[in-house]
């Protein structure tokens, strides 16, 4: 357990007291931007800018339920780029300090991303915000449309108004707060009326919140306590999803019926995270046949399915990446046809991950399954 700090709320502005604390960063120079969600340019979503100006951390708004993409690729992007160019080249020795502020499922897919060399953290603080969960990004569209506050829309996920409404990944995501970021913001347990709780987790994360002069506080236990809470809830709710999919989607003819809406586009891949390649094999032009071929197939078959070839591209999209799989749902909230591939990764991910007792993102000295071996890994069980 990291050591807890107490920002202000004044007018129980929950965001108003978190963009002036990123803002603070930026003025004393303690990070040169900061990456983090922001009110879109026609205000009617959140997307992620880097901030590099004080003034643009206004329009910052960590609170609005909605995550339109996972954010661990873009840490990839804005870091990748600050390790030592080569010899000879104009070298850039020292990496710009950064800031991110991150959901769970973002770190965790952020923490893979590093162990696969995609991010660098050097000279980066990261902060992570408990997550209740988040609405897909057309209804939270919709919701601003019609004037709902973000706050509001927030206290509606919170209380589980929403949970019709809310991302299937969400509603079954069993990782509500991280451990192992710089800074927790307690979003749980908080009375965001007068104070909202910050837990420094490293000492890089403590000596920012004490140069911040944030006061400490000895503990807080109702932070562990709600996260316990949501926890059980969204375990019961993955319980019962494993459940369905046994029984519904076990078996070829069920997974191909699962995929039957499949228009091969690949939205879900690149929306990925983990799918980190800049040439995919399943891009390439080995998927492309002969024309002949195809009319033979359906020759064949009396009639060929097209796009051809899309059950393969999932098989080889689930044998890559299901053992770093955080579940963040993003694949399936980018399909444009409503493929519910979360059911599908999130079963297999599951159980890939229980046979390398691997828990994707929750530690940096946890070595990848595929990066390293054990005898007795593969034994019959
Ligand atoms: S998958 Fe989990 S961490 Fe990610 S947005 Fe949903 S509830 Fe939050
Ligand atoms: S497969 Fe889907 S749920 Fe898993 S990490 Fe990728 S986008 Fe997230
Ligand atoms: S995004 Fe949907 S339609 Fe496109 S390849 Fe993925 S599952 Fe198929």
């Amino acid at each position: 357990m990291g050591k807890f700090f107490k920002l202000k709320i004044e007018n129980e502005n929950v965001s108003g007291a978190i963009n002036r604390l990123l803002k603070s960063l930026l003025e004393k120079g303690m990070v040169k931007s900061i990456l983090a969600p922001k009110v879109s340019a026609n205000g009617t979503s959140v997307l992620y800018a880097l901030v590099s100006a004080p003034s643009e951390t206004e329009s910052i708004d960590i609170l609005a339920p909605v995550m339109p993409l996972n954010a661990a690729s873009l840490l990839s992007d804005v870091t990748r780029l600050a390790r030592p160019l080569p010899e000879g080249e104009d070298a850039e020795t020292e990496p710009v300090p950064i800031a991110a502020v991150l959901r769970p499922c973002e770190w965790r897919a952020s923490v893979e991303l590093t162990k696969l060399k995609q991010i660098n953290l050097n000279g980066t603080i990261i902060f992570t915000s408990d997550c209740y969960g988040a609405l897909p990004a057309k209804t939270y569209t919709d919701e601003r449309r019609q004037g709902v506050e973000s706050k509001q829309a927030y206290d509606k996920v919170r209380s589980g108004d929403f949970d019709e409404e809310m991302r299937s990944a969400c509603l079954v995501c069993e990782h509500p707060t991280v451990s192992s970021s710089d800074v927790i913001i307690c979003f749980m347990g908080s009375d965001l009326s007068g104070e909202l709780v910050l837990e420094a987790n490293t000492e890089k994360g403590e000596k920012i919140l004490g140069e911040l002069g944030l006061e400490s506080v000895s503990s807080f236990e109702a932070h562990e306590k709600t996260v316990v809470e949501v926890t059980e809830k969204r375990e019961e709710a993955k319980k019962k999803m494993f459940q369905d999919v046994a029984e519904n989607v076990a078996g070829l003819d069920n997974l191909l019926s699962l995929l039957a809406n499949c228009v091969n586009c690949h939205n879900c891949m690149r929306a990925c995270p983990i799918c980190y390649c800049k040439e995919c094999f399943f891009d390439s032009a080995t998927f492309e046949a002969e024309p002949g071929k195809y009319l033979s197939r359906a020759q064949k078959k009396g009639a060929l399915r097209m796009p051809s070839d899309t059950l393969l591209f999932h098989l080889g999209r689930l044998n890559h990446m299901s053992s770093s799989c955080v579940g963040c749902g993003s694949c399936e909230e980018a399909c444009p046809n409503g493929v519910e591939l979360l059911k599908v990764f999130k079963t297999v991910g599951n159980e890939v991950q229980k046979v390398f007792e691997y828990v994707p993102g929750r530690a940096f000295d946890e070595e990848l399954p595929l990066a390293t071996f054990r005898e007795d890994e593969l034994e019959p069980r």
